[in-house]
Protein backbone atom coordinates (compact mmCIF):
# COMPACT_ATOMS: atom_id res chain seq x y z
CA UNK A 1 0.00 0.00 0.00
CA UNK A 2 1.29 3.46 -0.98
CA UNK A 3 1.96 6.13 2.12
CA UNK A 4 0.47 9.17 2.39
CA UNK A 5 1.90 12.46 3.09
CA UNK A 6 0.19 15.91 3.29
CA UNK A 7 0.43 19.31 5.23
CA UNK A 8 -2.38 21.13 7.37
CA UNK A 9 -2.38 25.26 7.27
CA UNK A 10 -4.73 27.23 8.49
CA UNK A 11 -5.86 30.32 7.05
CA UNK A 12 -4.29 33.35 7.10
CA UNK A 13 -5.90 36.72 8.49
CA UNK A 14 -3.57 39.25 7.30
CA UNK A 15 -2.20 40.28 4.01
CA UNK A 16 0.97 39.09 5.57
CA UNK A 17 0.26 36.22 6.03
CA UNK A 18 -1.28 35.00 3.05
CA UNK A 19 2.19 35.73 1.54
CA UNK A 20 3.91 33.73 4.47
CA UNK A 21 1.59 30.77 4.05
CA UNK A 22 2.56 31.08 -0.48
CA UNK A 23 6.39 31.03 0.77
CA UNK A 24 5.50 27.56 2.94
CA UNK A 25 3.77 26.53 0.41
CA UNK A 26 6.52 26.66 -2.16
CA UNK A 27 9.05 25.04 0.26
CA UNK A 28 6.80 22.10 1.14
CA UNK A 29 5.76 21.78 -2.52
CA UNK A 30 8.76 20.26 -3.06
CA UNK A 31 8.08 17.03 -1.28
CA UNK A 32 4.81 16.58 -3.56
CA UNK A 33 2.59 15.65 -1.09
CA UNK A 34 -0.89 13.90 -1.76
CA UNK A 35 -3.05 17.29 -0.26
CA UNK A 36 -2.57 20.28 1.71
CA UNK A 37 -5.58 20.53 3.66
CA UNK A 38 -7.13 23.89 4.97
CA UNK A 39 -8.74 24.02 8.68
CA UNK A 40 -11.95 25.68 9.13
CA UNK A 41 -13.35 27.95 11.95
CA UNK A 42 -15.95 26.36 13.60
CA UNK A 43 -19.40 28.48 13.59
CA UNK A 44 -18.44 30.33 10.49
CA UNK A 45 -14.90 32.37 11.59
CA UNK A 46 -12.47 31.68 8.88
CA UNK A 47 -14.93 29.91 6.52
CA UNK A 48 -14.15 32.42 3.58
CA UNK A 49 -10.39 32.61 4.36
CA UNK A 50 -10.67 28.46 4.47
CA UNK A 51 -12.18 28.86 0.63
CA UNK A 52 -9.43 31.65 -0.60
CA UNK A 53 -6.55 29.09 0.34
CA UNK A 54 -8.03 25.79 -1.04
CA UNK A 55 -8.51 28.47 -4.44
CA UNK A 56 -4.88 28.92 -4.56
CA UNK A 57 -4.09 25.76 -4.19
CA UNK A 58 -6.12 24.25 -6.37
CA UNK A 59 -4.33 26.97 -8.78
CA UNK A 60 -0.97 25.70 -8.10
CA UNK A 61 -2.01 22.26 -9.58
CA UNK A 62 -1.54 20.89 -6.29
CA UNK A 63 -4.75 18.88 -4.08
CA UNK A 64 -6.72 20.79 -1.69
CA UNK A 65 -8.33 19.11 1.34
CA UNK A 66 -10.63 21.99 3.20
CA UNK A 67 -11.84 21.24 6.38
CA UNK A 68 -15.26 21.37 7.23
CA UNK A 69 -16.73 21.29 10.24
CA UNK A 70 -20.68 20.94 10.98
CA UNK A 71 -21.58 22.33 14.48
CA UNK A 72 -23.86 25.29 14.33
CA UNK A 73 -24.24 24.65 10.55
CA UNK A 74 -27.43 23.92 8.71
CA UNK A 75 -27.72 21.31 5.83
CA UNK A 76 -28.48 23.61 3.57
CA UNK A 77 -25.40 25.75 4.79
CA UNK A 78 -23.54 22.73 3.80
CA UNK A 79 -24.73 21.47 0.89
CA UNK A 80 -23.92 24.91 -0.50
CA UNK A 81 -20.17 24.72 0.38
CA UNK A 82 -20.17 21.32 -0.82
CA UNK A 83 -21.04 22.66 -4.32
CA UNK A 84 -18.45 25.73 -4.14
CA UNK A 85 -16.25 23.13 -3.40
CA UNK A 86 -16.86 20.32 -6.27
CA UNK A 87 -17.20 23.47 -8.54
CA UNK A 88 -13.64 23.98 -7.61
CA UNK A 89 -13.24 20.62 -8.48
CA UNK A 90 -11.93 19.36 -4.90
CA UNK A 91 -11.82 16.13 -4.22
CA UNK A 92 -11.25 15.41 -0.86
CA UNK A 93 -12.75 16.56 2.50
CA UNK A 94 -11.85 16.43 5.95
CA UNK A 95 -15.32 15.90 7.78
CA UNK A 96 -15.39 17.33 11.63
CA UNK A 97 -18.07 18.10 14.12
CA UNK A 98 -15.63 20.87 15.55
CA UNK A 99 -15.54 22.73 18.61
CA UNK A 100 -18.07 24.49 19.56
CA UNK A 101 -17.43 27.96 19.98
CA UNK A 102 -17.62 30.16 23.28
CA UNK A 103 -21.34 32.09 23.41
CA UNK A 104 -22.66 29.45 20.56
CA UNK A 105 -25.92 28.07 22.17
CA UNK A 106 -27.66 26.57 18.82
CA UNK A 107 -25.56 23.15 18.05
CA UNK A 108 -27.28 23.30 14.25
CA UNK A 109 -28.95 20.47 12.58
CA UNK A 110 -25.73 17.99 12.99
CA UNK A 111 -24.87 16.93 15.96
CA UNK A 112 -21.65 14.64 15.64
CA UNK A 113 -19.33 13.91 12.63
CA UNK A 114 -21.08 10.97 11.37
CA UNK A 115 -24.07 12.29 10.45
CA UNK A 116 -22.15 14.78 8.55
CA UNK A 117 -19.78 11.88 6.62
CA UNK A 118 -23.61 10.36 5.71
CA UNK A 119 -24.60 13.71 4.52
CA UNK A 120 -21.80 13.92 2.41
CA UNK A 121 -22.03 10.66 0.87
CA UNK A 122 -25.71 10.70 0.35
CA UNK A 123 -25.78 13.83 -1.68
CA UNK A 124 -22.36 13.35 -3.53
CA UNK A 125 -21.81 9.68 -3.56
CA UNK A 126 -18.06 9.15 -4.25
CA UNK A 127 -17.14 12.74 -5.70
CA UNK A 128 -15.02 13.25 -2.43
CA UNK A 129 -12.89 11.46 -0.77
CA UNK A 130 -13.99 11.79 3.03
CA UNK A 131 -11.68 12.02 5.85
CA UNK A 132 -12.14 11.89 9.31
CA UNK A 133 -10.52 12.86 12.93
CA UNK A 134 -9.59 10.09 14.73
CA UNK A 135 -8.00 10.37 18.46
CA UNK A 136 -5.54 7.54 19.65
CA UNK A 137 -5.75 8.93 23.18
CA UNK A 138 -9.31 9.69 22.88
CA UNK A 139 -11.17 12.56 22.42
CA UNK A 140 -11.43 14.86 25.39
CA UNK A 141 -15.54 15.08 25.45
CA UNK A 142 -15.75 10.86 24.69
CA UNK A 143 -17.64 9.13 28.04
CA UNK A 144 -15.60 6.27 28.10
CA UNK A 145 -12.53 5.19 25.66
CA UNK A 146 -15.33 2.54 24.56
CA UNK A 147 -17.61 5.13 23.68
CA UNK A 148 -14.99 6.67 21.90
CA UNK A 149 -14.22 4.04 19.88
CA UNK A 150 -17.68 2.67 18.98
CA UNK A 151 -17.91 6.66 17.88
CA UNK A 152 -15.01 6.29 15.31
CA UNK A 153 -16.75 3.14 13.90
CA UNK A 154 -19.94 4.96 13.46
CA UNK A 155 -17.93 7.61 11.35
CA UNK A 156 -16.34 4.49 9.28
CA UNK A 157 -19.32 3.43 8.79
CA UNK A 158 -21.31 6.13 7.57
CA UNK A 159 -18.60 6.42 5.00
CA UNK A 160 -15.39 7.45 5.48
CA UNK A 161 -12.68 6.32 3.54
CA UNK A 162 -9.61 7.49 5.81
CA UNK A 163 -8.64 9.20 8.83
CA UNK A 164 -5.83 11.52 10.41
CA UNK A 165 -5.44 11.59 14.25
CA UNK A 166 -4.85 14.70 16.74
CA UNK A 167 -1.31 14.35 17.82
CA UNK A 168 0.36 12.48 20.21
CA UNK A 169 3.75 11.85 20.84
CA UNK A 170 3.48 8.39 22.41
CA UNK A 171 3.47 5.63 19.43
CA UNK A 172 1.96 3.14 21.47
CA UNK A 173 -1.00 4.93 21.76
CA UNK A 174 -1.10 4.91 17.84
CA UNK A 175 -0.54 1.69 17.60
CA UNK A 176 -3.33 0.33 20.02
CA UNK A 177 -5.91 2.40 18.71
CA UNK A 178 -5.38 1.25 15.27
CA UNK A 179 -5.39 -2.68 16.93
CA UNK A 180 -8.84 -1.91 18.45
CA UNK A 181 -10.69 0.09 15.24
CA UNK A 182 -8.78 -3.14 13.24
CA UNK A 183 -10.81 -5.98 15.78
CA UNK A 184 -13.81 -3.79 15.31
CA UNK A 185 -13.44 -4.48 11.52
CA UNK A 186 -12.20 -1.00 10.40
CA UNK A 187 -9.82 -1.16 7.28
CA UNK A 188 -9.76 2.68 6.57
CA UNK A 189 -5.86 3.98 6.34
CA UNK A 190 -5.35 5.99 9.99
CA UNK A 191 -2.38 8.75 9.27
CA UNK A 192 -0.99 9.91 11.95
CA UNK A 193 -1.12 13.68 12.72
CA UNK A 194 2.58 14.92 13.42
CA UNK A 195 2.38 18.42 15.36
CA UNK A 196 6.65 19.99 15.50
CA UNK A 197 7.64 21.37 18.38
CA UNK A 198 8.45 25.15 18.60
CA UNK A 199 7.01 27.04 21.29
CA UNK A 200 6.66 25.22 24.54
CA UNK A 201 3.63 27.52 26.24
CA UNK A 202 1.83 26.92 22.90
CA UNK A 203 2.33 23.31 22.18
CA UNK A 204 1.35 22.89 26.46
CA UNK A 205 -2.11 24.98 25.81
CA UNK A 206 -3.14 23.11 22.90
CA UNK A 207 -2.33 20.19 24.36
CA UNK A 208 -4.46 20.69 27.23
CA UNK A 209 -7.65 21.20 25.60
CA UNK A 210 -7.23 18.88 22.96
CA UNK A 211 -6.67 15.81 25.19
CA UNK A 212 -3.11 15.05 23.81
CA UNK A 213 -0.58 13.83 26.93
CA UNK A 214 2.94 15.46 26.92
CA UNK A 215 5.04 12.91 28.54
CA UNK A 216 6.33 14.43 31.71
CA UNK A 217 9.98 13.92 30.65
CA UNK A 218 9.18 15.45 27.60
CA UNK A 219 7.26 18.07 29.12
CA UNK A 220 10.29 18.63 32.01
CA UNK A 221 12.93 18.97 29.90
CA UNK A 222 11.09 21.20 27.42
CA UNK A 223 10.20 23.53 30.43
CA UNK A 224 13.16 23.36 31.96
CA UNK A 225 15.09 25.24 28.33
CA UNK A 226 12.94 28.57 29.89
CA UNK A 227 13.48 31.18 26.73
CA UNK A 228 15.79 28.87 25.14
CA UNK A 229 14.40 28.45 21.65
CA UNK A 230 17.32 26.85 20.25
CA UNK A 231 17.39 24.19 22.89
CA UNK A 232 13.25 23.72 22.75
CA UNK A 233 13.64 23.40 18.80
CA UNK A 234 16.08 20.79 18.70
CA UNK A 235 15.07 18.82 21.36
CA UNK A 236 11.87 18.97 19.49
CA UNK A 237 13.32 18.16 16.15
CA UNK A 238 14.99 14.56 18.01
CA UNK A 239 11.61 13.58 19.65
CA UNK A 240 9.35 13.77 16.25
CA UNK A 241 11.92 12.64 13.69
CA UNK A 242 12.23 9.51 16.16
CA UNK A 243 8.48 9.30 16.75
CA UNK A 244 7.47 9.77 12.72
CA UNK A 245 10.74 6.91 12.48
CA UNK A 246 8.69 4.03 14.74
CA UNK A 247 5.54 5.18 13.02
CA UNK A 248 6.51 4.41 9.88
CA UNK A 249 8.51 1.49 10.67
CA UNK A 250 5.03 0.04 12.22
CA UNK A 251 3.17 0.73 9.56
CA UNK A 252 1.61 3.90 9.49
CA UNK A 253 0.06 4.42 5.93
CA UNK A 254 1.51 7.80 6.22
CA UNK A 255 1.97 11.38 8.00
CA UNK A 256 -0.27 14.26 8.22
CA UNK A 257 1.87 17.33 9.59
CA UNK A 258 -0.08 20.09 11.34
CA UNK A 259 2.72 22.94 10.00
CA UNK A 260 0.92 26.21 11.95
CA UNK A 261 2.00 27.40 8.41
CA UNK A 262 5.43 26.96 8.75
CA UNK A 263 7.91 24.60 6.26
CA UNK A 264 11.48 25.02 8.69
CA UNK A 265 10.64 22.24 11.25
CA UNK A 266 8.71 20.26 8.90
CA UNK A 267 11.27 20.27 6.17
CA UNK A 268 14.05 19.30 8.42
CA UNK A 269 11.95 16.48 9.87
CA UNK A 270 11.10 15.41 5.81
CA UNK A 271 15.05 15.49 5.21
CA UNK A 272 16.22 13.22 8.41
CA UNK A 273 13.16 10.88 7.51
CA UNK A 274 14.66 10.59 3.96
CA UNK A 275 11.80 10.38 2.75
P1 LIG B 1 -17.00 13.64 16.47
O1 LIG B 1 -16.42 12.48 15.74
O2 LIG B 1 -18.42 13.99 16.23
O3 LIG B 1 -16.76 13.36 18.02
C1 LIG B 1 -16.96 14.41 19.00
C2 LIG B 1 -17.27 13.79 20.37
O4 LIG B 1 -18.59 13.24 20.36
C3 LIG B 1 -16.37 12.63 20.77
O5 LIG B 1 -16.22 12.70 22.17
C4 LIG B 1 -17.15 11.38 20.37
O6 LIG B 1 -16.85 10.26 21.14
C5 LIG B 1 -18.60 11.85 20.58
N1 LIG B 1 -19.51 11.27 19.57
C6 LIG B 1 -19.28 11.15 18.24
N2 LIG B 1 -20.34 10.62 17.61
C7 LIG B 1 -21.27 10.41 18.56
C8 LIG B 1 -22.60 9.89 18.52
N3 LIG B 1 -23.15 9.50 17.37
N4 LIG B 1 -23.26 9.81 19.70
C9 LIG B 1 -22.71 10.21 20.88
N5 LIG B 1 -21.46 10.72 20.94
C10 LIG B 1 -20.75 10.82 19.82
N6 LIG B 1 -11.72 21.72 14.49
C11 LIG B 1 -12.16 22.81 13.80
O7 LIG B 1 -12.98 23.57 14.31
N7 LIG B 1 -11.71 23.08 12.52
C12 LIG B 1 -10.84 22.26 11.90
O8 LIG B 1 -10.46 22.53 10.76
C13 LIG B 1 -10.36 21.10 12.59
N8 LIG B 1 -9.52 20.23 12.00
C14 LIG B 1 -9.15 19.07 12.65
C15 LIG B 1 -8.37 18.12 11.99
C16 LIG B 1 -7.99 16.94 12.62
C17 LIG B 1 -7.18 15.93 11.87
C18 LIG B 1 -8.40 16.69 13.96
C19 LIG B 1 -7.98 15.43 14.67
C20 LIG B 1 -9.18 17.61 14.63
C21 LIG B 1 -9.60 18.80 13.99
N9 LIG B 1 -10.42 19.75 14.61
C22 LIG B 1 -10.85 20.87 13.92
C23 LIG B 1 -10.86 19.54 16.00
C24 LIG B 1 -12.21 18.82 16.07
O9 LIG B 1 -13.20 19.57 15.41
C25 LIG B 1 -12.56 18.65 17.54
O10 LIG B 1 -11.71 17.70 18.14
C26 LIG B 1 -14.01 18.34 17.83
O11 LIG B 1 -14.23 18.48 19.24
C27 LIG B 1 -14.46 16.93 17.45
O12 LIG B 1 -14.61 16.79 16.10
P2 LIG B 1 -14.84 15.34 15.47
O13 LIG B 1 -15.09 15.52 14.05
O14 LIG B 1 -13.77 14.43 15.91
O15 LIG B 1 -16.21 14.96 16.24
Amino acid sequence: MSQTFSFEFFPPKTPEGVEKLRNTRRQLAQFKPAFFSVTFGAGGTTQEGTLAAVREIQAEGFAAAPHLSCVGATRANVAELLQVYRNENIHRIVALRGDIPSGMVEFGEFRYANELVEFIRREHGDWFHIEVAAYPEYHPQARSAHDDLANFVRKAQAGANSAITQYFFNPDAYFAFVDEVRARGVTLPIVPGIMPINNFSQLARFSDSCGAEIPRWLRLKLQSYGDDTASIKALGLDVITDLCRKLLEGGAPGLHFYTLNAAGNVSTIWQRLGL
